[in-house]
C-alpha cells in the first residue's frame, strides 16, 4: 500500500489557495470544506506554502482577531514536506510524526497531484492491518 493507492481511493482534488488570501477567507475554506489544511500557491501555480488550522489559532492567540485581515502569506509554513506516489504508507507516517504535522501535499516531477492527511494514512494501515489479520485467519484454518 503507497500514497498513490491512498490517492486512488480518496480522488486527487487539492484545495488551494493564493498567498495574497487573507486568513479570514483561508478560515472560511477550511470550514465549508471540512478540511485541516490548505496549500497556499504562489503567482505562477507554485506551492509556496501550506496553512493549517493550527497556524490560525496560533496567529489568534499572538495576535488576536487583527491577523485575520492580513495575508495568509505571513502565518503559512513556507519549507513544506511533500511525498511521493511511491511512497509507503509507513515513510509518510514517519515524516508526519518526525514534523509533527498532520497533512502531506503529494507532488510528482514538482506538479501538486494531491494531499494526504493522518486520517487517511490511519485508515489505509487499519485497512492493511485488517487484510493481513483475515490472510492469516484462512491461513490457520485451512492449515
Ligand atoms: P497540522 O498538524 O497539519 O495541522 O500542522 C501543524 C503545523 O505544521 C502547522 O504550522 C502547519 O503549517 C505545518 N505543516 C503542516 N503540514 C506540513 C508539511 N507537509 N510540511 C511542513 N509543514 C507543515
Amino acid at each position: 500500500m503507497n500514497v498513490g493507492t491512498i490517492l486512488n481511493a480518496k480522488g486527487r482534488d487539492v484545495t488551494t489557495v493564493g498567498r495574497d488570501r487573507v486568513v479570514s477567507d483561508v478560515a472560511a475554506t477550511l470550514a465549508e470544506h471540512r478540511i485541516g489544511a490548505v496549500v497556499v500557491l504562489g503567482e505562477t501555480g507554485t506551492l509556496v506554502g501550506i496553512v493549517s488550522e493550527r497556524d490560525i489559532i496560533q496567529a489568534i492567540a499572538d495576535r488576536g482577531a487583527a491577523c485575520l485581515s492580513e495575508p495568509v502569506s505571513g502565518i503559512m509554513t513556507g519549507e513544506v514536506v511533500t511525498c511521493g506516489p511511491t511512497e509507503t504508507v509507513d515513510e509518510v507516517m514517519c515524516k508526519m510524526t518526525a514534523g509533527r504535522f498532520r497533512h502531506l501535499p503529494v507532488t510528482d516531477d514538482d506538479d501538486l497531484i494531491g494531499i494526504i492527511s493522518i486520517g487517511d494514512v490511519v485508515k489505509n494501515h487499519i485497512a492493511e492491518v485488517e487484510m493481513e489479520a483475515s490472510a492469516l485467519r484462512s491461513y490457520i484454518v485451512s492449515g
